[in-house]
């Protein structure tokens, strides 16, 4: 892998943005930024432009179209919640070599009841079955069972279907406890979903290092975000799948716009532009005042879309963390508070310490977009290049996925 030189480009490092510099790229790292002369190296001229780490989603189901999909979007890592070990033992080998994919962690299956969240809508997958816990002292081989699969941290779904306009079979509280125990035993994070106060209550009640939602039953109080910043657990409020369930999506926006539509195939547009609507529109609102509310407690807010496959609404992978971006700015962050909820917070949180900042050493997960998100966040999508571990994908020929 030759020597790059990205000239004259200004720097959002994952925390601010410098004057324009040369930065060097060589053997998949970041070298010198801002150093001399690099003269046997292919320059990209970087006038005009902003070099970004590449984006982290937090939340998705990932499989290989998905991770395909995700890189033409500057997504250069997807965090899975929750997906079939058939799928993600032999994807992530794959990853390990594959120029054109996102890189990937996962839970593998997340622990939930035999007919609970999200069996109601994974009746196309083709799933084998989940295993599970009905008992706390069983926590412990569900929990050595996912890390055989090559698990990073654990997922656990606390859901009664309330929010999903349905009714299901939820985790008993005292599971919930024994299973986070149990990632803790084996030093993994152990990560909950939670659509509701109560659910977060019982997340919370229970030690869970993250949520991989936000509830949106009810308004926040003093209360309930102070005990959360206290708690030091980070949120992924996910609010592209919350606007969805809200029925306030704007996905289809992102399907029209010019930078999203060739990169995605009629089905995905189509996914996109949809909304799953469970809920009344005025409830999104308590969502972004959430968020707003961490924000200022000084509670981690990571960036994730919840994007998974077909039939999952109001999503697609890559596209949808742009979306995600801008719902953060609504909220309230800054465009640079917005981007290190997708750079350096999520990089630091997950323990990548090579990812999620431009850095000597770090590793060349970079974007080159025209023009500066820190002022205008609809920048992010004007994606000039892309490079995973210092390769630079070919934007040109990209085909719809
Ligand atoms: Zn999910």
């Amino acid at each position: 892998m030759g020597k790059q030189v990205l000239a004259d480009v200004r720097v959002f490092d994952g925390s601010r943005l410098t004057e324009p510099v040369d930065v060097v790229v060589e053997g998949g790292v970041i070298g010198s930024i801002g150093g001399g002369q690099a003269h046997d190296a292919e320059v990209v001229d970087g006038a005009g432009a902003t070099l970004l780490p590449g984006l982290i989603d937090a939340h998705t189901h990932a499989d290989e179209a998905a991770l395909r999909q995700a890189l033409t979007f500057g997504v250069t890592i997807e965090f899975d919640l929750a997906s079939m070990p058939d799928t993600m033992i032999p994807l992530r080998a794959e990853v390990a070599t594959a120029a054109d994919l996102a890189d990937v962690r996962s839970s593998s299956f997340g622990l939930t009841t035999p007919h609970g969240h999200p069996h109601q809508l994974r009746g196309g997958q083709n799933d084998p079955d989940w295993p599970t816990v009905t008992e706390p002292g069983e926590a412990q081989a569900f929990v050595d069972g996912r890390i055989a699969e090559g698990a990073d941290y654990i997922k656990v779904l606390i859901e009664d279907g309330h929010t999903l306009g349905t009714s299901l079979p939820a985790l008993a509280p005292d599971l919930v406890d024994a299973v986070v125990r149990a990632g803790h035993e084996r030093g993994k994070m152990v990560l909950a979903h939670a659509l509701t106060v109560a659910a977060t209550e019982i997340a919370l009640d229970a030690g869970a290092d993250g949520l991989t939602h936000l509830f949106v039953d009810q308004p926040h109080t003093p209360q309930l975000i102070e005990r959360i910043a206290d708690s030091g657990m980070f949120v992924i409020p996910t609010l592209s799948t919350l606007a969805s369930i809200t029925g306030r999506s704007d996905g289809a926006d992102l399907a029209a716009d010019a930078r999203v539509r060739p990169k995605l195939s009629p089905e995905w547009l189509d996914n996109l532009s949809r909304s799953w609507a469970f809920q009344q529109p005025e409830q999104f609102r308590y969502a972004l005042d959430t968020v707003a509310a961490l924000h200022a407690a000084g509670v981690d807010v990571l960036a994730g879309t919840d994007a998974s496959h077909l039939g999952a609404y109001g999503m697609a992978h890559g596209a949808s963390l742009h979306g995600e971006l801008r719902l953060l700015v609504l909220a309230g962050f800054t465009p640079a508070a917005a981007l290190n909820a997708a750079t350096s917070v999520p990089a630091a949180r997950f323990g990548l310490a090579d990812r999620g900042r431009i850095r000597p050493g770090a590793r060349a997960d970079l974007i080159l977009v025209d023009g500066d998100p820190t002022a205008n966040i609809g920048a992010t999508l004007s994606l000039r290049a892309v490079w995973r571990g210092g390769v630079r994908l070919d934007l040109a020929a990209v085909t719809p996925a």
